[in-house]
């Protein structure tokens, strides 16, 4: 650190995210991407169709709001998009929470939330998950705050259903209720449709997993007309050159081809139960996932100690040194060689 640094940042403890090595060409199941590229066909499209490079991107992402809007059945003005559902976070606290609303989020859940809290200077509530790692929603009746809730939750992949957040929403209507919807499409259900009748719920979505664009940085929000602009006040207060020609084409001409993205999501949760099943007959406990990953334990190795020795193998996983999760590992499901490959690991490592 230099002397320079702001005195407000001087004790920040950014987020730390999952290893992306370059040299050794590891299995990597553990960032949660997907296993497959988009078509060269989708790419092309996309390089055709992006307006020339030497003009600044449309700030309003009009194509692909109108894109969006129909796959989703939203108006375009309850759409914002931005460069990763990241961004879209991070303006949510900026917009909704303050002093007289904290945010509110679980104990475990994606490890970002904190630091969005403390890069902003907003005071949050950490609010324990059960034992189960299943959230209790009676938890948050009482309190006020802007709720934040990743839907399925990370690093676990247990998921809330629509009814259980629709009362919650109805329960705090003077208080915002953000849905972060990263692993929505691997089985769990939506909240927009709730977003017509939850003035005060708004729902984030990302590219990155269920389509395939993790490096394009694309993610949107959906919520009502309200909501939206005091989100775009914040974007445009920041950054809202945000989104690249290029990356709106990609996300246009991806969502031109919902066939490909909804196979590809039938294969993640085929490869999940084949995962699952494998992982048991190991010994491993294994936590009911709907997202694009598990989060299993054994008794019969360390965590940490398993991290390693699947790394040594050529296997990434992702492991988080923190008290209540150490035991566990979470990992990524990819394609079936994959996790015929981690099965094959983890008979010797366990043998
Ligand atoms: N929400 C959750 C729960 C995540 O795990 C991630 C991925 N790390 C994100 C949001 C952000 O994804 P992206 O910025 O790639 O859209």
């Amino acid at each position: 650190m230099s002397r320079f640094i702001s005195s407000r940042y001087r004790d920040l403890e950014p987020y730390v995210p999952g290893e992306q090595p370059s040299g050794q060409t590891y299995i990597k199941l553990n960032t949660n991407e997907s296993p497959f590229s988009v078509s060269a066909d989708v790419i092309e499209k996309a390089n055709r169709r992006a307006r020339p490079y030497r003009l600044y991107s449309d700030t309003q992402c009009v194509e692909l709001r109108n894109t969006l809007s129909e796959v989703y059945g939203v108006l375009a003005g309850q759409i914002m998009v931005t460069g990763g559902s990241d961004e879209a976070l991070n303006l949510s606290f900026m917009a909704f929470c303050s002093d007289d609303a904290p945010a509110l989020f679980p104990d475990i859940t994606y490890g970002f939330y904190k630091v969005y809290a403390n890069v902003n200077r907003l005071p949050y509530e950490e609010i324990p998950l059960r034992d189960d790692f299943s959230l209790a929603l009676e938890d948050y009746r009482g309190k006020r705050g802007t709720v934040f809730l990743a839907n399925p939750n990370a690093p676990t992949g247990i998921a809330l259903k629509r009814d259980e957040i629709e009362a919650l929403a109805l329960s705090r209507p003077d208080d915002v209720l953000i849905v972060d919807e990263a692993y929505v499409d691997f089985g769990a259900e939506s909240c927009v449709p709730l977003v017509k009748k939850c003035p005060n719920l708004a729902v984030v979505q990302t590219f990155s997993k269920s389509r395939s664009l993790a490096g394009a940085r694309l993610g949107f929000v959906i919520a009502g007309k309200d909501l939206i602009q005091d989100l775009n006040t914040l974007r445009f207060s920041t950054n809202p050159y945000d989104v690249s020609s290029f990356t709106q084409a990609l996300g246009v001409a991806v969502l031109e081809d919902e066939a490909a993205t909804r196979q590809n999501c039938l294969t993640i949760q085929r490869n999940r139960a084949w995962t699952t099943d494998m992982l048991e007959k190991l010994g491993f406990t294994v936590l009911p996932s709907l997202s694009n990953f598990v989060f299993a334990r054994t008794d019969k190795m360390d965590g940490e100690k398993l991290y390693l020795a699947l790394k040594e193998k050529g296997i990434l996983v992702r492991h988080f040194n923190s008290p209540r999760i150490r035991d566990y590992n979470r990992i990524t499901i990819g394609a079936i060689e994959d996790m015929q490959a981690l099965k094959t690991a983890l008979e010797t490592i366990l043998a």
